[in-house]
């Protein structure tokens, strides 16, 4: 087996549910990041990321690496995915800047070559890939340095002020289930969750 320069943990794997090269290039991505901007992986919420990704091939394995490596998830509501189509992040944690960082092109058409995309080509999904032909490929992307594998710009004016959260839940007047206050609509004198208000809406 090739050495590697870079190794990514087993339960990454597991948690994106095949071996494939985008996840593993997009842990690099994120890992990168936090050493250029000089943090550590978020345990709450106060680092940021901007996903230019879109919904097509390779895009969400490599948010799931992404995410895996940085902390910053979908699921606290800090990872956002801006449906570019591209293959970009940026990561932002105030006082500390902010990097976007992308795969070099080369990187991404080095990676095509490899047996393991005739069989994704020809409708074999990522899992049912042997798993010494999906190695290959992980292997050549974790061989590299991370300057090998990216370009990097940091962006000197970039700010997001993030909305507001709120703690408070309130009962919905029509299914009296629990809903938090700023998803709360009125209509007609009544406290409505979004979905009621909408059967009230369309009852008109
Ligand atoms: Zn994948
Ligand atoms: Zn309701």
């Amino acid at each position: 087996m090739q050495s590697t320069r870079h190794e990514i943990p087993e339960w990454a794997f597991e948690f994106h549910g095949h071996r494939c090269p985008a996840m593993p290039l997009g842990y690099l991505a994120g890992k990168y990041a936090l050493k250029l901007l000089g943090i550590d992986k978020e345990k709450d919420t106060g680092t940021y990321i901007f996903s230019e990704t879109g919904d097509e091939h390779h895009q969400g394995c490599f948010d799931d690496g992404v995410q895996i490596a940085t902390g910053c998830t979908y699921g606290k509501g800090n990872y956002k995915r801006l449906e570019y189509g591209k293959m970009a992040i940026v990561v932002y944690k105030p006082g500390k800047g902010a990097v976007r960082i992308r795969p070099k092109p080369e990187i991404l058409d080095a990676c095509s070559k490899f047996e393991f995309f005739k069989y994704r080509k020809s409708g074999v999904p990522a899992s049912q890939v042997p798993r010494d032909v999906a190695d290959e490929v992980i292997n050549y992307v974790l061989s590299k340095d991370f300057d090998e594998l990216f370009y990097y710009e940091f962006l000197k004016d970039f700010t997001y002020n993030p909305s507001k959260k709120t703690m408070t839940r309130i009962v919905c007047d029509n299914c009296g289930e629990p809903t938090y206050e700023n998803y709360i609509k009125i209509f007609n004198g009544k406290k409505l969750c979004p979905r009621c208000y909408e059967i009230e809406r369309n009852k008109r």
